[in-house]
């Protein structure tokens, strides 16, 4: 059982501005919007949300020691 990747290759659409897409830009229209894409990424546009800082990190008194002994 094998099914085709693009069940629908005529909905392939920018998705930056909605224009179609070109192959050669995929999944992009144009050099622009993939650039665009790539600018968003390594700026603040895509942030991707990093783990909150565990309270390892926090304890600073020299306590180093776990709230219950392991069994
Ligand atoms: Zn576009």
């Amino acid at each position: 059982m094998s099914r085709p990747i693009t069940p629908r290759r005529a909905a392939a659409a920018c998705p930056l501005c909605g224009k179609p897409m070109l192959p050669a830009f995929t999944p992009f229209c144009s050099q622009g919007c993939r650039d665009r894409d790539l600018l968003a990424w390594l700026g603040d546009g895509y942030a991707i949300p990093g783990p909150p800082a565990g309270e390892d990190e926090i304890t600073s008194d020299g306590l180093d020691r776990p709230l219950s002994p392991p069994l």
